[in-house]
């Protein structure tokens, strides 16, 4: 057998482990498994392409390429180990940013791959057209992937404002530079041309900003998994240029899976699909917050602690905050002691809570909380009027009434918590600030609403102080 053919073997094997993987991913008993399948997959792809390549260049080539991966992988390993959990998203988007300036850098070499030598190149006829194409179009979803992929690292790292920037015409400019792409296209498949080449990389990388600069913060979940789609398609593009089928394959099915993660994410917070990946397509700008709530009212710990002691059910909603202030486990030692009095508490798990699909369910289950009593929004959204006390541990935009009552909000339609039908609300943040979206929440100021401010764990801490007080103080009703 000759290298070609064990490398297509073994491109194989790590096309189905790569399927493996994402079946694997997609559930939380198997996610483990799915990852070592993943791993085991990426070090056969690795081995292979290197053979490849070493067979194809130099010693000073082959010098030069082993230096780079082992700078890369170095900086790869130190990241993955430093990064904390409310940093994956940002991590993935500056990642998909790479995967976007590799399609451009892979384009731009097939160009010259033609343009320095085109007497030996093995293209001819239409196949050289197929080529100038395939040059374009990797380019394009390549520069789109990686300045939106800036832009969402920028947001998501809290380092530009997560509100949607409204262009006046900002459709037509959208749809303005799709057709430039289209006409461009065209233009350099029948006589490409290096002008055309940079035309169509300013154009691309102008729209990947403002695609991802028009989409408002309530909305970013489903652009981090469509850029990882973009991201997916743009590798695919390369893998046709360079002629690497593992590339392409690979490129499809992060492609594909992106995309339909978005569109199940649009589905589940009642969002267009079209509109999200158009770059809010069709969403017009909000009216002005100029709503006057009133005055909101505060509590301590104790008082807290009191109204927990006399509850008979409780349920609590927790958000990013939660994740920072890492209250976890303070938040699951309180679960115990307030089940222990006979109390029934359960979880309301928003699907984007958090910075990541999951990232609640993630962290409760690591504080050991268990699962029977963590339920979907859609499992418990109906039992709110029942209940005796919601705590909100640093939630904000997934329990804000306004996606419900008001239509001009930016996160009007969203699916959000009924919190605020419970007979009592306490809302644990720092301050009266606006969560992701950066929208005000009327939550904070109904009747039945208090806020304990402070940092999440502490407060719950302090909670859990003032129940053991009470408890030595013999106080409580009947049923503790
Ligand atoms: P939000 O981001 O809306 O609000 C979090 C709240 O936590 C803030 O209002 C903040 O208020 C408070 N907070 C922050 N730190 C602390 C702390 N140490 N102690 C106490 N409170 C704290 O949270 P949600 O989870 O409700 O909503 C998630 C948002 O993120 C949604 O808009 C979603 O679309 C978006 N998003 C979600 C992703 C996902 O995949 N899940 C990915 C990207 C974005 P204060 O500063 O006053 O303390």
């Amino acid at each position: 057998m000759d290298a070609e053919s064990i490398a297509d073997a073994a491109y194989i094997v790590a096309a189905l482990l790569f399927i493996l993987a994402l079946a694997g991913l997609s559930r939380h008993e198997s996610s483990r498994q799915g990852i070592i399948y993943g791993i085991a997959g990426m070090a056969i792809a690795l081995v292979a392409v290197s053979g490849q390549v070493f067979e194809n260049i130099d010693a000073e080539g082959g010098l030069l390429l082993a230096v780079a991966v082992v700078i890369g992988a170095g900086i790869g390993l130190w990241r993955a180990k430093v990064v904390e959990m409310t940093g994956m998203p940002e991590l993935i988007a500056l990642l998909h940013s790479f995967v976007g300036l590799a399609a451009v850098l892979v384009g731009w070499n097939g160009y010259y791959e033609v343009e320095d030598d085109p007497n030996q190149t093995e293209f001819a006829g239409s196949l050289l057209d197929i080529h100038h194409a395939e040059v374009f179009i990797g380019v394009f979803i390549g520069a789109v992937t990686f300045t939106g992929s800036i832009v969402a690292y920028l947001k998501l790292s809290a380092k530009i404002k997560s509100a949607p920037l409204m262009l006046p015409a900002k459709n037509l400019l959208n749809i303005g530079m799709l057709v430039a792409f289209a006409g461009l296209t065209i233009a350099f498949t029948v006589e490409p041309s290096l002008g055309l080449l940079i035309a169509v990389t300013v154009v691309a990388l102008a729209l990947g900003v403002h695609l991802v600069a028009s989409i408002g913060g309530g909305d970013m979940p489903v652009v981090v998994s469509m850029l990882n789609s973009y991201s997916g398609w743009a590798a695919a593009a390369s893998g046709f240029l360079l002629s690497n089928n593992l590339l392409i394959t690979t490129g499809a099915l992060v492609g594909s899976s992106g995309a339909y993660l978005s569109f199940i994410m649009c589905k589940a917070m009642n969002r267009s699909f079209i509109s999200v990946i158009a770059g809010g397509f069709g969403i017009e700008a909000p009216a002005g917050e100029d709503t006057e709530y009133g005055e909101h009212r505060e509590i301590n710990a104790d008082g807290a602690a009191e109204m927990l002691a006399d509850a008979d059910s409780v349920i609590i909603t927790p958000g990013y905050g939660m994740a920072t202030a890492q209250a976890q486990h303070a938040v699951a030692e309180l679960t115990r002691k307030l089940r222990e009095r006979g109390i029934t508490v359960r979880f309301g798990i928003h699907p984007v809570a958090g910075r990541l699909p999951g990232h609640m369910n993630v962290l409760l289950a690591e504080a050991k909380v268990p699962y029977d009593i963590v339920l979907e929004m859609d499992e418990i959204n109906d039992d709110f009027p029942s209940t005796s006390v919601v705590l909100v541990i640093g939630a904000n935009d997934t329990v804000n009434p306004a996606a419900i009552d008001d239509p001009t909000s930016p996160i009007a339609g969203m699916p959000v918590l009924h919190v605020w039908e419970s007979s009592h609300v306490i809302v644990f943040k720092r301050s009266m600030a606006t969560g992701y979206a950066g929208v005000q929440n009327p939550l904070f100021f109904k009747e039945n609403t208090q806020m304990l401010f402070g940092d999440a764990k502490a407060r719950v801490e302090d909670i859990l102080r003032g129940l053991d007080l009470l408890v030595s103080a013999g106080s409580g009703s009947a049923h503790r």
